[in-house]
């Protein structure tokens, strides 16, 4: 059956089926009686039935069972992107045309509408939804998966290549980079994808285009947020395996697989490198570099939270002295530490035995808290922990401000010295009118309580021109550097200080 055909009958079909129609069966009869008396009513009462029976057969023919559908979106499930597939890779002898299968997935979900009240993330999940039609033909198939993952099955072409797919898969990007409105707020979110070309896909089956695309984007993930991946065959050793991380990330703890990498803070004043943040990754010995986006919640699972933070803690201090040692001169080194390790009565203890150990003084060290650890807690270990380490000299960040609300109050309270603006006011702040506002409001603030300031997520040398022109004390993000692992540390500092050295001016501007 051609496809357009197929298409057309499988939305006529679901029309007709389904239950708002069949609803309203009893007032289309009395309706035709009313309009075209006895014999109408006759026909109607038997010819719709016979319709509905007969779109039901071709059911039967062109797909598996009944459309099951996302109760959220009212986006059918993956069952129908394999089926759509094996139809159009069937067909594809007698059409000569192909068919491609891509998987869009919004990153950072779970974060991202978090602290904009319980229907953010279905209302940016219903938007992305019907962006994500508009920006597709008519023909195109989507399906919800899990979360915020979306599979599209391409109603065939005469050319689904890398070129044309990299293209669709811009658009799809596009389409969902525009800011989500919730709650009077605006929300930008980034998403990565993963696609299978029919020339490069594992098997000419439906299932095995998805999970070659689902395994192109766990890829996409790697090379961090907003990329895109094609499936090669190369990549699929690296396929995620929760299974078998969940049993191996404490070993991997043990044995020195899982390690900070550095990303640098920037000076906005003088260009200068004013920290590093110590961020976690995974060197699996199969999947490559895994982020803490695909392992954290097995730690946090397995109770190893605070093993984590120690072997953060370490390895953080001892790059520090590295650092000293090798003549570069990096103020001070960031490190997250979790609730869970701030409710310890014995973290200030270990945190000055390490600093000793070390021979470090404790302002090289600043300890990232979550804003929402302060606007929620009522915890007096919590509260006093954090006190006692600003008392020994420490420097309290507050992380991913502006996502928790908190209040004045407790930022004095819990002795904050600077506050992380989180990368939801700072993306596109150059090209957006009220990203500029509350940006301008937030440094206001921070300016009054004394507060320095540091901006995250930094994408384009637009914002860090931007961010400095507010007055942001200081800029980290992609735009200076990814994160990166310690042996590139010294590389990337020997560069940029050639950089800084060259151009004196380039201080308040890109790094
Ligand atoms: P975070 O503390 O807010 O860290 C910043 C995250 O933003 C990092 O993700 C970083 O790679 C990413 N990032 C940096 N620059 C940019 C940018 O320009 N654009 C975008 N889109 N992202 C950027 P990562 O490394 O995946 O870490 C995610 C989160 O995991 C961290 O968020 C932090 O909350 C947590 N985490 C990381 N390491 C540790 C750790 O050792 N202990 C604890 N408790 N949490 C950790
Ligand atoms: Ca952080
Ligand atoms: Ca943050």
């Amino acid at each position: 059956m051609p496809n357009d055909i197929a298409a057309k009958l499988y939305r006529l079909r679901d029309a007709l089926t389904g239950p708002q129609t069949l609803a309203f069966l009893p007032a289309l009869c009395l309706g035709a009686y009313w309009f075209g008396g006895e014999s109408l009513l006759i026909a109607c009462a038997l010819l719709l039935p016979a319709l509905a029976a007969f779109l039901s057969v071709t059911n039967g023919v062109c797909r598996h069972g009944p459309v099951a559908r996302d109760g959220l979106t009212g986006l059918p499930l993956r069952r129908a992107i394999t089926d759509t597939l094996d139809q159009f890779l069937d067909a594809r002898d007698t059409t000569g045309r192909t068919t491609a299968c891509l998987v869009v997935e919004i990153d950072d979900f779970r974060a991202l509408g978090s602290g904009f009240g319980a229907s953010a993330s279905d209302d940016i999940l219903i938007a992305a939804t019907r962006r994500l039609q508009d920006a597709l033909r008519d023909h195109d198939t989507i399906a919800r998966l899990e979360g915020a993952r979306f599979a599209i099955a391409l109603a065939p072409v005469r050319r689904a290549d890398l070129e044309s797919l990299i293209q669709l898969a811009s658009r799809l990007q596009a389409a969902l980079s525009e800011p989500f409105s919730i709650n009077a707020s605006k929300i930008f979110a980034t998403a990565s994808i993963g696609f299978c070309m029919p020339n490069r896909a594992p098997a000419a089956s439906g299932q095995a285009f998805l999970d070659a695309a689902e395994i192109a984007l766990s890829d996409a993930h790697h090379n961090g947020p907003g990329s895109i991946r094609a499936y090669s065959p190369a990549i699929s050793p690296r396929t995620l395996d929760r299974i078998s991380l969940n049993t191996d990330v404490g070993e991997a703890l043990e044995n020195g697989q899982i390690l900070p990498w550095f990303q640098p803070q920037i000076s906005t004043d003088t260009g200068e490198v004013s920290g590093m943040e110590a961020l976690a990754r995974w060197a699996h010995p199969e999947q490559g570099i895994l982020t803490p986006g695909q392992f954290m919640s097995d730690i946090e699972e397995l109770g190893l939270l605070e093993r984590l933070s120690e072997v953060m803690l370490y390895h953080a201090l001892k790059a520090l002295k590295t650092w000293d040692r090798a003549g570069f001169h990096i103020p001070s080194v960031a490190v997250n530490f979790s609730p869970t390790d701030l409710a310890n009565p014995k973290i200030v203890d270990k945190i000055r035995w390490e600093l000793d150990r070390f021979e470090l003084l404790p302002s090289r060290l600043s300890v990232e808290i979550l804003e929402s650890v302060i606007s929620s807690s009522d915890n007096d270990t919590i509260t006093r922990n954090i006190w006692a380490l600003k008392e020994m000299g420490c420097g309290i960040d507050l992380d991913d401000y502006g996502t928790g609300h908190a209040s004045i109050a407790n930022i004095r309270r819990f002795a904050v010295k600077r506050i992380k603006i989180d990368r939801s006011y700072v993306s596109r702040c150059d090209l957006d009118r009220d990203q500029q506002s509350m940006l301008a409001a937030i440094l206001t603030m921070a300016e009054r309580l004394d507060l320095a300031t540091l901006a995250e997520g930094v994408e384009t040398v637009g914002e860090h021109a931007m961010l400095s022109q507010l007055g942001c004390n200081h800029v980290q993000g992609f735009s200076i550097s990814r994160p990166m692992a310690f042996e590139q540390t010294l590389a990337w500092m020997e560069t940029h200080n050639r950089k800084l050295a060259q151009a004196p001016q380039i201080g308040r501007r890109a790094s």
